[in-house]
């Protein structure tokens, strides 16, 4: 479904991700790990066109995307939801689900937005709860599920999740990364998942790469992943003795 070849990101003199080729199947979870500064949220911004590839190709579906706009690449069938939730807070709930389908209208594939609507809250049932209230007033991890629905309100074929885990208390963050997989399971989506929080990524993913200092360092299975000495040591916390215990 995505391939990217060779692909170089640089921010002026900085080089933050280094020939990275990696792809994605439908209907997978692909899990994109690596510490602070490892290029991850770069790779995904660059994917979904909010940055430029210094070099390298970006194929979507047979299609080359990587000179096309944001907008175009989000009406090609990619939603990236971003890390840090960036909901618009003092806009409603439903408001800011609308909003993740504001290019539908001007595709005259407007006509199933109020139904999506009501499948976002079936899937959330805490968000059509809160459906009327402004989207600042939610937790954090409501304002997480807030920012998947209004990913998935367009109707994307790929999603990008930036680090949906970040500042959530950890069982809120378990809760979040069991949506995603029901996502794939139920809905048959297809997620490309950048996560420091390594262990919990490469649970629900079916594949991973590992990015140090904008390099893939390793990649496989994430059953590999997680019994590889070195992921273990570097992402698990985990003495590389202490395998398969
Ligand atoms: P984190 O998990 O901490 O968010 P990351 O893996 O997502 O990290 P990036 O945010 O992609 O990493 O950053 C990769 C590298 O690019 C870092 O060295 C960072 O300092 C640099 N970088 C990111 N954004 C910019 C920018 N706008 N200008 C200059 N350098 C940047």
């Amino acid at each position: 479904m995505l391939v990217l070849k060779n692909i170089d990101v640089f921010y002026g003199k900085v080089h933050a991700v280094k020939k990275v080729s990696l792809h994605v199947d439908q209907g997978e979870i692909v899990a994109l790990i690596g510490g602070n500064g490892a290029g991850k949220t770069t790779l995904l911004s660059t994917i979904s066109g909010l940055i430029r590839a210094g070099r390298g190709q970006i194929v979507f579906e047979g299609r080359e995307i990587n000179r096309q706009k944001p907008d175009k690449i989000v009406k090609s069938g990619i939603s990236q939801v971003p890390e840090r939730r960036l909901v618009f807070k003092p806009l409603s709930v439903e408001d800011n689900l609308l909003l993740g389908s504001y290019h539908r209208y001007s595709l005259g594939r407007s006509a199933s937005i109020g139904r999506d609507v009501e499948e976002i809250f079936a899937m959330f049932p805490v968000l059509g709860e809160r459906r009327n209230q402004p989207a600042g007033t939610l937790s954090g991890g409501e304002q997480q599920m807030l920012s998947i629905g209004r990913a998935l309100m367009a109707k994307p074929r790929l999603l990008l999740l930036d680090e949906p885990g970040m500042g959530l208390a950890p069982a809120i963050s378990q809760m979040i990364f069991r949506h995603v997989s029901k996502l794939r399971d139920e809905l048959g989506a297809t997620v490309l998942l950048v996560e420091q929080n390594a262990r919990s990524a490469l649970k629900i993913s079916d594949r991973g790469y590992v990015l140090e200092t904008g390099r893939v360092i390793v990649q496989g299975t994430s059953k590999e992943l997680m019994q590889n000495n070195d992921v273990q040591r570097a992402y698990l916390g985990r003495d590389a003795g202490e395998s398969g215990r």
